[in-house]
């Protein structure tokens, strides 16, 4: 970016003055209208993708013994988290006026992330298509059939690749070696080396790259454009993403409805979500507008050296700005939230729907992720832990209501990492 645009941005909008020296903020978005939805996708288009993921929860049951429990459904519990609630009470010295809940996607089955949600549909999606087209199933069939060795033999021709920072490496790796796809995940080099040795010992070829993720993303997208028998995941620009992401608020207001806890004026919604690229995020808060309207309030939180969505959705150049273009390091250990550059597909998709964003010190992250564990024994990684503060950054805590903080990911962590992580300390960063 040039510098006399940056300089005109600074004076436009002066947020970045903090932002640009990693101090904590809060931007209240003033596009989001009552009402508003973007053009783009409908109902029907999430309720096309469940019924897809209900056609497949015969396959996964059988595949992953995890999603048994739920017969083939790959969802997470809605849980109260009192104790956590009067711990951060009493850390911040406020009263939370509502109730406090944990949507509990680092318990998802078969990769342990939010990636479960939105990669593995794709990888599902791809298969069904390759399979019609080649006249192995029939729309009404029992999709068990695909664990069968044919269709590994078949499958067997085609390649999934994806650039990730992680956990969508994980969550495609997975369901692609589990359904018979050869698969290549490119990855930063500072991607951390169990989710590379995981992804190996299953037979996922990983690749890795020195420098940013978004190299690896380019050099995957590039790679696999010229071969035909390759399905590229694409992070940033990836509709069946979205739509399997977008599913999540199908399933969060059936678990309300089963908790029986009402959303109305009095008692609205307030969603917290984690957001590197935005794709998670922005398709369940898509999703929970279509269904409520006016009636929920959705937030995303950054790492302080990481505010890709805050900078593009803020600033209105959505994926045309960076945050190296105002001298971030992009470094945090929140590695799912590791982002320089957000979706610009999610900033248009956002920019009349979300409530704002907030940002957050790394430290904080480990401090949150510590305190869920002394207080309700729940293990979640850092990146899923930043939504926490997002209840006392916007001031709702001050709100009747529903607050719903969305932690994203953790039962993948190995447990020598989880012990790091329940032990480490400001003094560690
Ligand atoms: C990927 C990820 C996110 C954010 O999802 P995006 O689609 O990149 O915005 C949040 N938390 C965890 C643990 C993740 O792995």
């Amino acid at each position: 970016m040039k510098m006399d645009d940056l300089e005109k941005l600074f004076l436009q909008y002066p947020l970045l003055e903090s932002i640009c020296q990693g101090v904590e903020v809060s931007w209240e978005n003033k596009n989001c209208r009552s009402g508003s939805m973007p053009e783009s996708f409908t109902m029907n288009d999430i309720l096309d993708a469940e019924y897809r993921l209900i056609r497949f929860a015969p396959f996964l049951y059988q595949a992953f013994s995890d999603t048994r429990s739920l017969n083939g459904m790959i969802e997470s519990p809605l849980i109260p988290i009192p104790l956590m609630k009067k711990a951060l009470e009493r850390s911040k010295n406020e009263r939370i006026t509502g109730e406090l809940f944990l949507k509990c996607d680092n318990q998802l089955p078969v990769s342990g992330s939010i990636k479960a949600r939105g990669g593995i549909y794709e990888v599902l999606k791809f298969a069904e298509k390759t399979a019609r087209n080649a006249g192995m199933i029939l729309p009404d069939q029992d999709y068990a059939c695909f664990c069968e060795q044919r269709f590994q033999e078949f499958f067997s021709n085609y390649k999934i690749t994806v650039g990730s920072t992680g956990n969508l490496g994980l969550s495609i790796g997975i369901i692609s070696a589990a359904l018979g796809f050869r698969s290549e995940v490119h990855m930063s080099s500072d991607a951390k080396t169990w989710k590379k040795d995981l992804l190996r010992s299953i037979g996922v070829q990983v690749i890795e790259y020195e420098g940013d993720y978004e190299l690896a993303v380019a050099a995957g997208r590039e790679k696999s454009q010229l071969d035909p028998f390759c399905h590229f995941v694409d992070d940033v620009n990836s509709t069946d993403l979205f739509l399997g992401y977008a599913t999540g608020a199908l399933r969060l207001q059936t678990q309300l409805k089963e908790k029986a806890i009402v959303v109305d004026e009095q008692h609205p919604l307030f969603v917290y979500l984690p957001c590197g690229v935005g794709g998670g995020p922005g398709g369940i808060t898509f999703g929970l507008k279509l269904l409520f309207g006016d009636l929920v309030h959705c937030y995303f939180a950054e790492p302080v050296q990481a505010p890709c969505m805050t900078l593009g959705v803020m600033t209105g150049l959505w994926d045309r700005i960076s945050v190296f273009d105002i001298g971030l390091t992009g470094k945090t250990a929140a590695d799912g939230l590791a982002v320089q550059r957000p979706s610009g597909l999610i900033c248009r998709l956002m920019t009349p729907i979300l409530d704002g964003c907030f940002t957050v010190r790394d430290e904080r992250l480990f401090q949150y992720l510590q305190l869920l564990y002394q207080t309700e024994k729940i293990f979640i990684e850092p990146s899923a832990s930043a939504g926490f503060p997002g209840i006392f950054s916007t001031k709702n805590h001050l709100k009747a209501g529903t607050h719903i903080v969305w932690a994203t990911g953790g039962n993948m962590v190995p447990p020598a990492e989880k012990e790091a992580y329940l032990r480490r300390s400001d003094t560690d960063l």
